[in-house]
């Protein structure tokens, strides 16, 4: 059966007239997907013999609330949920002052390999469709009450890797019938599988890419992000300059400060020049301990000094706020701890 809410309403319209539908029944069916119904019984306005025809062909997913946990901290709120297959992926509701943010995986678990990070211990296991990424938002919408503003694709897995149904997740989000979230409001997260940038410029979203660089040399970088290894630093800047000369979007740079990794004097000059090179704006992140993982977060004195280089040099720097610290909201982990029991 085919996976309805993976279709925009003008290709549900053409497959409905191919069917001897009319397809103004589209829109409403489409409508009522983004309102979370879970069969084509509960859409009221469908005729009973249509809504039976539908249910032959198609099938509606709803994720499951496998958990949920609210931060005492933040109000931060980190959804597991379960998959039609048994699969789980994590999803987490930020507010800030400016609205509600979502962080959505894209695959279930990574295959990427960063050293630091929880969410590719146990390796790729597949892609998340359209639907499965959209509902992400929908559902910690409509779980939580809290409308959501904003969307980053930070969650579990590698949005470049799995990039068309990265790319119709999009579509479908923007969607004016849909949840009509503006690509303004949302953030592409990449490890820098460079060879998708140009692809990915082409369509002139209005996104914007944040690549986690974590490392302005390749050293330090191919150490600890093996997608770094057959690519490299210059090959990843030409990317991001190509990029923002097609764009004109200003692209960020992730870096998660790892004590005595890639914390230290040499590093803040060299992603200095490295940011200042591609007009990136640069966001810091002490790094989130793993269990299993050796590195730790750098002192807060290899922070400040950090920070004063880069300012001083003229880089365009914050440092992000921790959330939900008392929740595992941090990448991979609350599946990891399920997969661990
Ligand atoms: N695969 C994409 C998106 C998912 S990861 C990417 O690599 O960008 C989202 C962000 O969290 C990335 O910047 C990633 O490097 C970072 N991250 C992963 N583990 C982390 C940890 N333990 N501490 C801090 N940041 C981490």
């Amino acid at each position: 059966m085919k996976d309805i809410k993976s279709m925009l309403p003008e290709e549900i319209a053409s497959e409905f007239e191919a069917m001897g539908v009319p397809g103004y029944r589209a829109k409403q069916v489409f409508k009522w997907l983004v309102r979370g119904v879970g069969s084509f019984e509960e859409m009221s306005d469908i005729p009973k013999a249509l809504r039976e025809k539908l249910e032959a062909e198609y099938s509606i997913y709803k994720p499951r609330v496998l958990s949920k946990q609210v931060s005492k901290l933040d109000g931060t709120i980190k959804y597991l949920w379960e998959l039609h297959d048994g699969n789980a992926v994590e999803t987490v509701v930020m507010s800030y002052r400016h609205g509600n943010t979502v962080c959505v995986s894209s695959q279930v678990g990574c295959r990427q390999g960063c050293a630091f990070c929880a969410s590719t211990i146990g390796g790729l296991v597949r892609h998340l469709e359209p639907s499965e990424i959209l509902d992400e938002v929908l559902f910690s919408e409509l779980d939580s009450g809290k409308h959501i503003s904003n969307i980053v694709l930070m969650g579990i897995g590698e949005p470049l890797d799995n990039f068309d149904n990265v790319m119709k997740f999009l579509t479908l989000v923007n969607h004016p019938d849909g949840m009509n979230v503006g690509m303004r409001h949302i953030s592409l997260s990449t490890c820098g599988l460079t060879e998708r940038f140009d692809e990915l410029a082409e369509r002139d979203l209005q996104l914007t890419l944040s690549v986690s660089l974590h490392a302005p040399d390749d050293e330090t970088r191919s150490e600890i992000m093996p997608a770094n290894r057959n690519r490299g630093v210059e090959e990843l800047m030409a990317a991001c300059r190509r990029y923002y000369d097609r764009t004109g979007r200003r692209i960020s740079f992730e870096y998660a400060m790892i004590d005595g990794v890639n914390d230290t004097e040499y590093h803040a000059r060299l992603l200095a020049k490295r940011a200042k090179s591609v007009n990136a704006h640069v966001n810091l992140i002490p790094l989130n301990h793993v269990e299993e993982r050796k590195y730790k977060p750098s002192t807060a004195g290899h922070m400040k000094a950090f920070i004063k280089i880069l300012e001083e040099a003229g880089v365009n720097v914050t440092v992000r706020r921790k959330l939900g610290g008392d929740v595992d909201a941090s990448c991979g982990q609350l599946r990891r701890k399920m997969q661990k029991k």
